[in-house]
């Protein structure tokens, strides 16, 4: 089996394109990664059928790798440059450190200002929110659905700060994604493969959110659908994972995943503390976890008065709570290098 071939360092332009032509030939895609020092190619689709030996013999090829996981354009063996997505000028990923914050759901556009606002000049960089609520019961608040993603376009351009909001069905991405500037997909939908490919096939970032029962070779299978149809702006999101005890955390937020998932794979590891725990009162203390561990930035619900918040007002911090966040985890991130 071959899936990645290691150009020689001296390997010239001729010999390069020579084994992109072979791979195309055979049927296969090749994605061509040039690196400071060499070339690495890879070939994109079913490889079992391959032997090493028809590209071994190719002049300027050092090296041919088989992947044994099935995620490839996911995987650092085949990517092993970190990716940076930028959004609007933020920067997202290894070296940068995000903060995403804003109520659960957007309720009206006072309070989704008066949060923006907040959040931002507390240092938050994404404005979050959504308008198309997946809830466990059909009877809860579902949402503002198109009527409140004029509000995002509202307030997005009257603060001046880039948002993410969640899509849910295959439908709807293409109007979620002329306003929103990252795409969610949440828990529920990590599975959702139409949905996956669906998003592939824009041109927008994408918060792919760990469903919460999902092996990490699950999660990185599905960011694998998102990434095959050509789009690579993909962020990952460590959310909680259901285990036996409920009873204090409404989640499992599993820390492990996140320097896992970082030597994994090349993409950016978000973690978010509000639904890992369900608890407003440890948000800080995770979030510094979070960041010892390696995290690229968190997702934080916020909200003006949680307790009369529509969804998920037990663990969404209160505006003071957010500037106490803020303010412990400063140098929590300074000491890890990265940037906000
Ligand atoms: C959310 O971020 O509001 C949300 C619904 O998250 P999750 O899909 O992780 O439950
Ligand atoms: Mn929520």
């Amino acid at each position: 089996m071959a899936d990645l071939i290691i150009m020689k360092m001296d390997a010239t332009e001729k010999e390069i394109e020579k084994v992109v032509e072979k791979i195309e030939k055979m049927g296969f895609k090749a994605h061509v990664s040039k690196g400071a020092e060499r070339t690495i190619i890879g070939i994109i689709g079913d490889t079992r059928g391959i032997s090493d030996e028809t590209f071994r013999i190719l002049p300027g090829v050092s090296e041919v790798i088989s992947i044994l996981k099935e995620y490839k354009l996911s995987s650092r063996d085949f990517h092993p440059s970190d990716t940076i997505i930028d959004v609007n000028g933020v920067k997202i990923g290894e070296g940068y450190f995000v903060i995403m914050a804003g109520p659960c759901s957007i309720e009206n556009k006072k309070q989704l200002y008066l949060t923006g606002k907040y959040v931002k000049e507390k240092g938050a960089k994404i404005l979050r929110g959504a308008v198309f609520k997946p809830r466990t019961s059909p009877y809860s608040f579902l949402g503002l659905g198109p009527e409140g993603l004029k509000i995002v376009k509202e307030v997005k351009e009257e603060l001046g700060i880039p948002v993410i909001t969640e899509v849910l069905s295959p439908e709807e991405v293409e109007v979620v994604s002329e306003i929103s500037d990252i795409l969610q997909i949440g828990t529920r939908n990590m599975f959702n493969y139409r949905l996956l490919q669906r998003v592939g096939k824009i041109n927008k970032p994408v918060l792919l959110k760990r469903n919460f029962s999902a092996k990490l070779s699950e999660f990185l299978n599905c960011a694998e659908y998102i990434l095959k149809e050509g789009n690579n702006k993909v962020i990952l999101c460590e959310r909680g994972i259901r285990t036996f005890d409920s009873e204090f955390t409404r989640n499992t937020l599993d820390l492990s995943a996140i320097p896992i998932l970082k030597k994994e794979t090349h993409l950016p590891v978000i973690v978010d503390p509000s639904h890992g725990t369900g608890r407003r009162d440890i948000i800080i203390p995770m979030s510094k976890a979070a960041i010892a561990a390696g995290a690229d930035g968190l997702l934080i619900e916020v909200h003006p008065k949680p307790e009369e918040a529509l969804s998920d007002g037990f663990q969404s911090l209160t505006f003071k709570m957010f500037e106490n966040l803020m303010e412990e985890i400063t140098p929590f991130i300074k000491i890890m290098g990265k940037k906000m």
